[in-house]
C-alpha cells in the first residue's frame, strides 16, 4: 500500500492533467452563511467519516505508519498549497477516501471490494463540493480502483452529474486512470463460498466448513466509506464510495452515488452521508433529509436520529421489521458548517471516525442509536 504524502498527492494531480492547484481560492463562490444552524466565526478544519475512515492508533511494532482516510484528508486541508486550489478541499476529501479504496483488506470499497453475484466488482461513488454546489458521480463502474476520483472528474470536467457502467469506465480511462483488476484472491474465495452455499438445489457442492479459511467464511453484506470535511474557510465537501451490497444483482446501484441519498452537501448548512442498506436511504432521500433537519436547527446527531426514525417507520410499513426492529443496519453522519458534528446508527454499538485540527490525529467516537441490539 502506498503512503499518501503531500508530494505524491501533488504529483498525482499533475499526472492526470488536473489544473486545480494553480487556481486561486474563489472568495466570491463562498456565500455568506445563513440559517439557524450556522456560526459566523471561522471554524477549524475538521473531517468525519464512517468507522473505516480511521484504523486505530499506530502500534509500536507497525512497520509503517497506518494511514487513515480522516487523517489524510485533514493533513491535506492543512497544506497551504492544496488549500489554495479552487478544488483543494475536494481533492483532500477524494485523497482521504482513496486510502480505503486502495486497501485490499476493506471488502466494502475499491480494491478488494466484494463482487456482484456474477463475481464482478462494480463500484459506486459520488462527491459534492459545497462552494459551487456541484456534484459528480459514477455507478456500476468496473476496473477502476478509485471511483471517487472518477466522480470528481465528472464534477470538474463535465456538465453532467452521474455517469454509469462502461461509459464511466471509458470516461475514467480518458483521464488516465489505470485499468485495475479489483477482485482480490480473498474476495474471490468469499464470493465462491457464497455461491456454493447460496442455493441448496443447484449443482454447486457446499464445502465442509473446516476446509474453508475463517476469513473467507466471514459474513459480509455491505460497507462503504462516507467522508465529509470542513475547511478553515467554512466550506464543505463530501464523498461516498463503495462496492455496494455484496453479491448484488449485476447493475444494481445503491444510495452511495445518488446525490441526496448517500451524500448531500449544502455549503450554507452542512454535509451528510450514509452507510448501510442503500435501498432504504434512496427511498427516504437520506442524506438530504439529514441536512434539511440541520437547516431547521437540529443538532447533527439529532438530525441523524430523526432521519433514522423516519426510515424505520417507513420500513415498518413494508414489513422490513423483525422482533419490533428494522431488519437492516443503517448509519448517518452529519457535519455542520460551524464544526458541530454527529452520527447515529440504527443499532447500538456503532462508531464513526473524526480528525480535527487540535491534534491532527484520528479517533473513533460512538454513534447515537435508535434500537438496542
Ligand atoms: N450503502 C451501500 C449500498 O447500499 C452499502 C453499505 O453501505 O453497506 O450500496
Amino acid at each position: 500500500m502506498t503512503r499518501m504524502t503531500r508530494r505524491s498527492f501533488l504529483e498525482g494531480v499533475a499526472a492526470t492533467g488536473a489544473a486545480a492547484l494553480t487556481q486561486p481560492a474563489c472568495a466570491a463562490s463562498r456565500p455568506a452563511p445563513a440559517g439557524a444552524a450556522v456560526a459566523r466565526r471561522a471554524p477549524a478544519p475538521l473531517v468525519i467519516a464512517s468507522a473505516n475512515g480511521w484504523r486505530g492508533a499506530a502500534r509500536p511494532d507497525d512497520p509503517a505508519p497506518r494511514q487513515s482516510a480522516v487523517e489524510t484528508a485533514l493533513a491535506l486541508l492543512g497544506d497551504a498549497e492544496v488549500a489554495a486550489g479552487k478544488y483543494g478541499l475536494l481533492e483532500a476529501v477524494v485523497a482521504g477516501v482513496g486510502v480505503v479504496e486502495d486497501d485490499p483488506e476493506d471488502h466494502s470499497v475499491g480494491l478488494g471490494g466484494l463482487p456482484n453475484e456474477e463475481g464482478v466488482v462494480q463500484l459506486d461513488a459520488a462527491v459534492m463540493f459545497g462552494p459551487t454546489h456541484q456534484a459528480g458521480a459514477v455507478a456500476a463502474l468496473e476496473n477502476i480502483q478509485n471511483p471517487a476520483r472518477a466522480a470528481m472528474y465528472v464534477l470538474r470536467y463535465t456538465d453532467h452529474a452521474l455517469i454509469v457502467g462502461p461509459g464511466a469506465y471509458r470516461f475514467a480511462r480518458a483521464f488516465g486512470m489505470p485499468h485495475a483488476e479489483l477482485l482480490t484472491e480473498e474476495a474471490r474465495k468469499m464470493w465462491l463460498y457464497w455461491k456454493q452455499r447460496a442455493n441448496e438445489r443447484d449443482d454447486w457442492l457446499t464445502p465442509p466448513d473446516e476446509q474453508v479459511e475463517e476469513s473467507v467464511r466471514r459474513a459480509y453484506s455491505g460497507g462503504t466509506i462516507h467522508l465529509s470535511a470542513l475547511d478553515a474557510q467554512g466550506d464543505l465537501a463530501a464523498a461516498t464510495t463503495t462496492s455496494g451490497l455484496s453479491y448484488k444483482i449485476s447493475g444494481r446501484v445503491g444510495d452511495s452515488p445518488l446525490v441526496g441519498a448517500g451524500l448531500f452537501c449544502d455549503n450554507d448548512v452542512g454535509a451528510a452521508g450514509a452507510t448501510g442498506r442503500g435501498e432504504e436511504v434512496i427511498v427516504n432521500c437520506g442524506a438530504y433529509a439529514v441536512v434539511a433537519a440541520m437547516r431547521r436547527g437540529l443538532e447533527p446527531k439529532d438530525a441523524c436520529l430523526e432521519t433514522l426514525k423516519e426510515v424505520a417507520e417507513k420500513a415498518r410499513r413494508r414489513g422490513l421489521f423483525q422482533d419490533g426492529k428494522p431488519s437492516f443496519g443503517l448509519s448517518f453522519y452529519a457535519l455542520r458548517k460551524d464544526g458541530a458534528y454527529g452520527s447515529a446508527a440504527m443499532f447500538e454499538g456503532g462508531t464513526f471516525a473524526v480528525a480535527d485540527a487540535a491534534t491532527g490525529a484520528g479517533r473513533h467516537e460512538p454513534c447515537a442509536w435508535l434500537y438496542d441490539r
